[in-house]
């Protein structure tokens, strides 16, 4: 142990003596099944709120072995309210996988702990030093603020890099002894003094060797999610109309957006337009107009829609290869459709309506 990890440990750990939360229900008679139910609790939940469900738990569920008895309907009740269910059907699964795969006594690893459903890492570390005396690294989201404002960690720690990084802080900071109370420490630290928004730094036991406190960039820390962007495509869409007022649609393919509906042919923005709509459709067009583009927002990209009227040389709409059947068509904007449509393309079908 480096001299720095000696101080870093003894500077919470005697902040925790003083300030530390020690009244806690599940603080007393510790068990790991208490410290287990516990932790799971806590984990999308305050304090105040998890209080009265842990006691109702306890009282029905006193041990492991009640818990593997009852049904699912019967601990779903009691946590009925709290939340991300998913957490107490994992809690019931796991009491039973106790029962049956270790004769009802807790598994004594990290690394066993580990493999019952519902319980991470870090969840497994906190059972451990909190009720075994094992000496086990945590790092829950408030101990994540704590080290990542501390050592001023860049990153979205929902990135494994980050989340590796914080690991081995979490590791190198974790006392030989004291284990438990170290553990707790850390949780109150993040969750009474290194806060979310509005950090306490100068009742902080950690502000003289703080980076992030040093450069006044608390909240910097930990990184924020990264937004998604969504890519962007463009698109000119061809409407064409021919000599009776007709506008030319085509099919779309069954599969991909917009899957078998008929909308106008599409072509890419870039490039000469007549040549383009010549090779897509053979039909020589015109004259032609640019209307203002508009966005169309799918769930994974925007779509920039370019529509652009066109009219066809009629003259030599005979020999071009775009036959009336099941690929093509030429409707008639004034004809209520029985056609499925996307959305834009009925907008844009009511406007050229209005326009000739
Ligand atoms: S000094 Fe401030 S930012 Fe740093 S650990 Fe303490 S409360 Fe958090």
């Amino acid at each position: 142990m480096t001299h720095s990890d000696k101080t870093f440990s003894e500077q919470v750990l005697k902040w925790f003596d003083q300030h530390g939360r020690k009244h806690l229900p599940w603080q007393q008679n510790i068990t790991p099944y208490r410290v287990w139910i516990s932790e799971i609790m806590l984990q999308q939940t305050q304090v105040t709120t998890v209080i009265p469900y842990f006691e109702r738990f306890m009282a029905s569920f006193p041990a492991v072995a009640d818990l593997a008895s009852a049904s699912e309907d019967d601990v779903l009740h009691h946590w009925s309210g709290l939340g991300y269910y998913s957490r107490a059907r994992n809690l019931h699964k796991a009491a039973r996988m106790i029962l049956e795969n270790y004769a009802g006594e807790f598994p004594k690893s990290v690394e066993q702990l580990q493999q019952l459903p519902g319980i991470g890492r870090s969840t497994a570390g906190a059972i451990a030093s909190i009720s075994m005396g094992i000496r086990a690294p945590i790092l829950d989201g408030n101990v994540k603020r704590v080290l990542a404002r501390y050592r001023a960690v860049e990153g979205w720690p929902g990135q494994s890099a980050v989340a590796r990084q914080l690991w081995a802080i979490a590791e190198e900071y974790t006392p030989q002894k004291r284990g438990a109370g170290y553990t707790q420490a850390m949780m109150d630290l993040g969750a009474m003094v290194c806060t979310r928004s509005k950090p306490s730094c100068l009742i902080c036991p950690l502000k003289d060797s703080c980076i992030a406190h040093q450069m006044g960039e608390e909240t910097r820390y930990p990184g924020s999610k990264p937004k998604k962007t969504k890519p962007e495509r463009a698109v000119k869409m061809l409407m064409i109309i021919n000599q009776n007022g007709e506008v030319l649609l085509e099919k779309r393919p069954p599969t991909g957006v917009w899957g078998g509906l008929w909308g106008f042919p599409e072509i890419q923005p870039d490039g000469n337009l007549s040549e383009k709509a010549l090779q897509l459709t053979g039909i020589d067009i015109i004259e032609f107009e640019e209307w203002d583009s508009f966005r169309h927002t799918f769930s994974h990209y925007h779509l920039d829609i370019t529509p652009v009227k066109t009219f066809a040389n009629s003259s030599k709409l005979h020999s071009c290869q775009v036959q009336e059947g099941d690929h093509w068509h030429w409707f008639q904007p004034d004809t209520p459709s029985q056609l499925g449509l996307a959305a834009p393309v009925t907008r844009l079908l009511k406007k050229i309506k209005q326009s000739l």
